[in-house]
């Protein structure tokens, strides 16, 4: 027998994007269910940002003991309790999952449904013994590790970000397939947390950022220890009594290397299965649900948004895109998407980030554009924190609007923030020029960069002349 529940709003998956949903809406007088199969939380909380996060935090502390001799301190081996860094880590998701928790969306008003949901029709979902029927859905089911068809990956364990966060126990040689943001975040994790640990990428890394910026990521994983071969072809695994070994060609020349632990970071793929979407007439693609700028699907009344919709894969942008659905649903205003100051951040130490345009897109463009440029040697706070590896670079107009902002350096995610605002809001370098920064913070390059693009006019002879000229009254 089904119960069956009428609801304004039915949001399906409780990840950063349906939370965000559901939250909202109920708080703004909307009824609302939420169908979650799995975790509250989703991705981010359990297998995703966060514990990612969390091991990164480990593993720079151990990092700092090995460091600590250029501060006078003498430096030492850590050692690392596996075990404990585990718990460290699921310590820190209990402490967040409250937020995202049964109790604390069925406390606002939300009628919370643990069970996997499918459509039956354009206006109902099952989910376990309940059917909701609902003036709109949203699809917020989210994305999966993408597990490539490599030759014996089949008769191997592995990780993906789905059970790495519960390995409790030391790793010898951490082998990475992929080298994007979530295999170099990891790739650096084990590394400083003792593993060894090779990356192979069959492109390049990071192919999405400005590679003068990444090329100090990749100096530095490499300095730290971390192996990477990019262009990998041929890549084949075979099973060993303990771990596999793995081959592959890189420039015609045939590698091979054993693993201890295989890390399959190779991409995302979107959760459309099993939602039964053309019983609702939803249209969609291996890419995900196929949304318009107002994030409708083909089934107007149907909305998807977070990774299963995409284009951008992230947590701030699945909770950007709930305002846009709320918008849409709850006061019928034609909101749509912007993403002309979407950022993004490579939380490797030094931290890679970006928002706008890059100089890529603006050359490939043809644009008539500028490119300042300051590097952390010249911020005394990067000095006196001994971290001068950073780089920013900022793109303008020639009348000096941003259009865009890329930073390699310490804390490069905390320091993109105004640039984000500055994009945004039109804004144009004399803005960030004019702000009074506080001293001495790693933000002041903000400030640096942008006065560069005064500096050549600042210093001419023509402002030489007039203030010679001024001098004499
Ligand atoms: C290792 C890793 C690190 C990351 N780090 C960052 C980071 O630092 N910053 C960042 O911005 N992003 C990061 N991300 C990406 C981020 O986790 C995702 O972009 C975000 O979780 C997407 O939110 P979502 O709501 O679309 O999906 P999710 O958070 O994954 O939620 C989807 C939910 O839907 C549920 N579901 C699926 N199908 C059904 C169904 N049929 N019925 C009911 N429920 C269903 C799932 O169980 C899941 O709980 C990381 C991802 C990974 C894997």
């Amino acid at each position: 027998m089904h119960e069956t529940v009428n609801v304004d709003i039915c949001v399906i998956g409780a990840g950063s994007g349906g939370l965000s949903v559901a939250a909202g809406a109920v708080q703004m007088g909307a009824s609302v269910a939420l169908i979650e199969k799995g975790e509250m939380g989703g991705d981010c909380l359990n297998t995703g940002c966060v514990p990612s996060k969390a091991l990164l935090a480990a593993a720079e502390k151990a990092q700092g003991f090995r460091e600590a001799d250029r501060f006078g301190i003498e430096s030492v081996e850590p050692t690392v309790d596996w075990a404990v860094v585990n718990r460290h880590v699921h310590d820190v998701i209990a402490a967040i999952a409250p937020n995202d928790s049964v109790e604390r969306f069925e406390a606002l008003g939300v009628q919370v449904i643990r069970a996997a949901a499918l459509f039956v029709d354009e206006q109902t979902v099952e989910a376990g013994d309940v059917k909701v029927r609902a003036k709109y859905f949203v699809i917020a089911t989210g994305s999966s590790a993408f597990v490539p068809p490599i030759d014996g990956v089949e008769q191997l364990p592995y990780f993906t970000n789905e059970n790495l966060f519960s390995n409790n126990e030391a790793i010898e040689h951490l082998v990475v397939i992929g080298g994007g943001p979530i295999g170099l975040e990891m790739a650096q994790a084990h590394r400083r947390l003792g593993a060894k640990v090779t990356v192979l990428e069959v492109a390049r890394l990071f192919m999405k950022d400005d590679p003068d910026l990444a090329a100090i990521v990749v100096e530095r994983l490499r300095s730290e220890g971390v192996t990477i071969h990019e262009g990998v072809e041929n890549l084949r695994f075979d099973k060993r009594e303990q771990g596999s070994s793995v081959f592959a060609t890189i420039d015609g020349k045939a590698i091979s290397m054993d693993a201890s632990h295989l890390l399959i970071a190779t991409g995302r793929r979107a959760n459309v299965d099993g939602l039964n979407l053309e019983a609702a007439g939803v249209q969609y693609s291996p890419r995900g649900v196929e949304v318009d700028a107002r994030l409708r699907s083909s089934n107007r009344r149907i909305f998807a948004i977070g990774d299963v919709a995409g284009p951008y894969q992230f947590t701030h942008m699945a909770a950007y895109q709930a305002g846009i659905v709320i918008r849409n649903m709850l006061f019928k205003l034609p909101a749509k998407v912007d993403y002309s100051a979407v950022p993004w951040v490579t939380y490797t130490d030094p931290e890679l980030a970006h928002v706008g345009v890059s100089q890529a897109d603006a050359e490939a463009a043809g644009r008539d554009v500028r490119v300042l440029k300051w590097s952390f040697e010249e911020n005394d706070r990067a000095q006196a924190e001994k971290r001068t590896e950073g780089l920013i670079k900022v793109i303008t107009e020639k009348n000096g609007r941003i259009l865009g902002a890329s930073i390699v350096g310490l804390h490069a995610g905390e320091l993109i923030q105004p640039w984000i605002l500055a994009i945004s809001q039109k804004l144009k370098i004399g803005a960030m020029a004019g702000m009074i920064a506080p001293y001495p913070t790693l933000a002041e390059v903000n400030k640096r960069v942008a006065g560069s693009f005064y500096t050549e006019k600042l210093f001419s002879e023509g402002t030489k002349k007039l203030v010679r000229l001024l001098m004499r009254f």
